[in-house]
């Protein structure tokens, strides 16, 4: 969930690039969230594992983990999916990009492994540790991580 600032729209309809505004505001602020860096503050973020039950939206059909990520500095925080976190790392973004598909423009409802957990299979909770599927035209490839959210293991058909 991502909230925008209330300053951020007029109350008429003048701006007409509001729309692209706001989207290109909220793609800053969840990449920053991903990749592990306050976008309010620029400070490093505290990341947490959740299970669905444990927040206010617990569907299970959709999630098998939150990652919560938060800043002790500025108490900005968002929940993630990991899959929104992997396709910003190379490997992903390599995969998708062979196959004419280009996910850190995609719109994050538009990718199913990053929108839900239907692609994601928790193998871990003590350590935590993660296996996503990802397809693209007839290929798969399957990816590990750790619970610091470091690929440990690619694998690919
Ligand atoms: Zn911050």
């Amino acid at each position: 969930m991502t909230l925008v600032p209330p300053g951020a729209v007029n109350s008429d309809d003048s701006d007409t690039n509001c729309i692209k505004r706001l989207d290109e505001w909220v793609r800053h602020a969840r990449r920053g969230f991903a990749r592990g860096v306050c976008p309010t503050c620029a400070n490093g973020l505290t990341t947490q594992f959740l299970d669905p039950e444990s927040t206010f939206f617990p569907r299970d059909d959709l999630r098998s983990v939150f990652v919560h990520r938060s800043c002790d500095h500025c108490t900005d925080m968002r929940y993630l999916t990991v899959g929104e976190i992997l396709r910003l790392r190379p490997p992903v973004v390599e995969f998708f990009a062979k196959r004419n598909r280009t996910v850190q423009t995609t719109p994050l409802w538009d990718l199913a492994f990053a929108a839900t957990d239907l692609s994601t299979t928790v193998r871990g909770r003590n350590p935590w540790a993660f296996e996503v599927e990802l397809t693209a035209e007839d290929d798969t490839m399957r990816v590990r991580l750790d619970d610091n959210l470091t690929l440990t293991d690619i694998d690919s058909e």
